[in-house]
């Protein structure tokens, strides 16, 4: 993944629509980072590096400081990034757990006929992980390239594959989608418990705004 794009998650502020400034707030959504690279000899200095759910703003600070650079060959340790990132992630019960898969490479072991990445492990074991624990995977290619492959690890778990020009612009789609109903449904209870709609607004209000100012912090 590029050091750019990387930074883009990072910084994009949360001007891209009510629902989803209101849903971060309203359905307190964590955020973990698995970050993948290569096995070496293709790359050295790491192979995944996995941050555990947070805050959002405590996250953007930890992308702030990555750098991002390619690997030796084109296809990256992506299942590793899956697996290391599913497994080693501290899920809350019962949440709704979700993943972007976000990278410019196809994974080793889908691409030049590689039957498995470089360590033995194949596109089932990834996979596998995922809906060990209950995670839905979707994808934002940002070459041509592994679009594709991409698409086709998101679909095996009930993802899909993103397309937007922006990935901040995809995820922000993305969880869109995934919690509007549920955030229909918490604007009705507040009604049903009495609140008038001066009250929802505000309180929707205030969520957008003390979201956006802890986020640019
Ligand atoms: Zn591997």
């Amino acid at each position: 993944m590029r050091s750019q794009d990387i930074k883009e998650v990072g910084r994009t502020s949360y001007n891209s629509g009510r629902n989803v400034t209101t849903a971060w707030t309203l359905w307190n959504i964590k955020v973990g980072l698995s970050l993948y690279r290569d096995h070496p000899p293709q790359d050295s200095s790491f192979v995944t590096a996995v941050f555990q759910l947070d805050e959002i703003r405590n996250i953007q600070d930890k992308l702030e400081k990555i750098v991002v650079g390619g690997g030796g060959d084109i296809p990256e340790a992506v299942f590793d990034g899956i697996i290391n990132g599913t497994d080693g992630m501290q899920w809350r019960d019962g949440s709704n757990r979700i993943a972007f898969l976000i990278g410019d490479a196809p994974p080793h072991g889908m691409a030049y006929e590689e039957p498995c990445c470089l360590c033995g492990l194949t596109w089932g074991d990834a996979v596998a992980a995922l809906e060990g624990h209950g995670v839905t995977l979707y994808s934002i290619s940002l070459h041509p390239g592994p679009k594709q492959v991409f698409k086709m690890l998101a679909n095996y778990t009930g993802g899909f594959l993103v397309e937007s020009p922006g990935v901040m612009e995809a995820i922000c789609n993305t969880l869109t989608s995934i919690f509007e109903g549920r955030l229909d449904s918490s604007v009705l209870e507040a009604v049903s418990k009495g609140k008038s709609t001066e009250e929802i607004d505000s309180m929707i209000s205030v969520s957008r705004e003390k979201s956006a100012a802890s986020f640019h912090s």
